[in-house]
């Protein structure tokens, strides 16, 4: 690997004027799980790397204004998997984070990085799209916060200026009502970048979540109207992609037939091509089969949308 000046910026500022200084060779860098992989093979050579991970509050995880939740950029896949203001209300960022690559992986590599990296088969990306993300960026101007879907510009390429950085993920208050299904296909069952990936996330339109709340409730009837579907697509596009009319069908139409025809239509937004890791007809025809069970998983009566919060609630 070419030798290159490692940086630990003091503050939000420092870092972003190292940033803008260095423009072309300087990169920043978090858990290094792409990066550091990239530059050992040369792909990119930077002359300095910026450690963004010590500044304050990138590795927090807290509770943000009117029942948001505010996500450091740097908190690990497992720190985010694990917490229980995540595992209780962003379940399906829960699963997306359980499905990166494997538990040491996982250590290491931050949800930030994920984003960042803007690969169309970041697998917390169409989580957070379902979710309705938004994005905290820090740069010379101050901070700024912009929707995910209009983050991610194309493969590696993101809606950073120069200067700019991930800071946070805001998550909008998690409904109560709702379930969210994740699935990947890779290669392998464990360890693989995805071929196709799928969240699925049907909101029932009960009262959004209170990270106070302290309500048990025992039964869960699927008899109620869907206020809203989410589905999103990961690794068939050169960005995630959002199934609007497969969404919209779905909130029609939840029976089985509307669920296959939802199915049918995720699969004819996708966008795949051919590589080194699936045909093209493949993918699409894998969409179809993701999003029909991701679907009938969230529909299922059995499926468990609301856990009671711990003791505070707030961690
Ligand atoms: C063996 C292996 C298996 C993998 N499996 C999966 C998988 O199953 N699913 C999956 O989605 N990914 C997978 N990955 C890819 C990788 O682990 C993830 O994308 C990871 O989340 C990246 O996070 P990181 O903290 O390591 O990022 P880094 O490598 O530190 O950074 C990634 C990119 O983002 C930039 N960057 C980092 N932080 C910021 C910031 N705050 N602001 C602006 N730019 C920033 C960096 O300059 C770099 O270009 C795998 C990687 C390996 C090596």
């Amino acid at each position: 690997m070419q030798p290159f000046d490692y940086v630990v910026p003091k503050s939000h500022a420092e870092a972003s004027a190292l940033l803008v200084e260095g423009a072309g060779i300087v990169r920043p860098l978090m858990g290094g799980t792409d990066l550091l992989i990239r530059m050992r093979g040369g792909f990119v050579r930077p002359e300095r790397v910026i450690d963004l991970k010590g500044l304050p509050g990138m590795c927090d995880i807290r509770p943000g204004e009117q029942g948001w939740l505010v996500v450091g950029a740097a908190c690990t896949m497992n720190q985010v998997a694990l917490h229980p203001l995540v595992q209780q209300h962003y379940d399906l960022l829960a699963q997306a984070c359980n499905a990166v690559a494997s538990y040491q992986l996982r250590n290491r590599a931050t949800v930030g990085g994920n984003i960042c990296n803007a690969s169309p088969a970041a697998d917390t990306a169409p989580a957070l799209y379902c979710l309705d993300a938004l994005l905290e960026i820090c740069g010379p101007g101050g901070a700024r916060r912009a929707p995910i879907a209009e983050f991610f510009l194309g493969p590696g390429k993101t809606a950073l200026r120069p200067g700019e950085f991930l800071t946070a993920i805001h998550l909008p208050p998690a409904p109560t009502d709702a379930c969210g299904v994740f699935s990947k296909l890779g290669r392998t069952k464990i360890g693989d970048i995805s071929m196709v990936s799928a969240a699925v996330l049907v909101d029932y339109g009960l009262p959004i979540a209170d990270f106070g709340f302290t309500e048990t409730r025992t039964s869960h009837t699927r008899q109620s109207t869907i206020r809203h579907v989410r589905i999103t697509l990961g690794a068939v596009g050169p960005t995630p992609l959002r199934a609007t009319e497969a969404e919209a069908a779905l909130a029609l139409d939840p029976s089985p037939e509307g669920v296959k025809r939802a199915a049918d239509l995720a699969a004819a937004a996708a966008r795949p091509i051919d590589d080194i890791r699936a045909s093209a007809a493949y993918r699409r025809a894998m969409v179809a089969v993701l999003v029909r069970r991701g679907i009938e998983a969230a529909l299922a009566p059995s499926s468990s949308v609301l856990r009671p919060a711990s003791a505070g609630g707030a961690a």
